[in-house]
């Protein structure tokens, strides 16, 4: 599929890089399919998590993808789950590539500054949890 599904999390949002990781995400030639400022409740980031809901980092993760305002966006690209995890780089940013997004902008291996969907089933499930087909361009 050529969509992804990418948040912008709480730590990049507090932090002042909102627009910089949007002007690099659309100077890798994605185009923004839909995008919103919102913020997650703690019941719709443990909804959101739920896959993780086994994971000892889970009740660290739904407190924290909840306690600040996130940007939501689809993003459209050929192969975009793979282009925008390349983009991304590792989970924890101390194992990023130089240059990635994680590796530029995040804090932590927890407050990794962005979201990228990892598969194509998943982009589409998580673009559906945020955008109704009428915001989905
Ligand atoms: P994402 O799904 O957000 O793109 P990912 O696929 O790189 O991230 P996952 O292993 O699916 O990583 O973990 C989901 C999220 O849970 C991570 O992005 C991070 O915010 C958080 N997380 C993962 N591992 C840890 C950890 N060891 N401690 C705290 N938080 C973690």
């Amino acid at each position: 599929s050529n969509r992804t599904f990418t948040m912008i999390k709480p730590d990049a949002m507090k932090n002042g890089h909102a627009g910089a990781i949007l002007d690099r995400i659309i100077k890798e030639g994605f185009r923004v399919v839909s995008l919103k400022m919102t913020k997650l409740s703690k019941e719709k980031a443990g909804e959101f998590y739920a896959v993780h809901a086994a994971r000892p980092f889970y009740g660290e993760l739904v407190e924290f993808m909840s306690s600040g305002v996130i940007i939501a966006a689809i993003l459209e690209k050929p192969n975009a789950v793979a282009a925008f995890r390349t983009l991304i780089g590792a989970t924890n940013p101390a194992q990023a590539e130089a240059g990635t997004i994680r590796k530029l902008f995040a804090t932590s291996v927890g407050e990794n500054a962005v979201h990228g969907s990892d598969s194509d089933e998943n982009a589409a499930i998580e673009g559906n949890f945020f955008f109704s087909g009428l915001e989905q361009f």
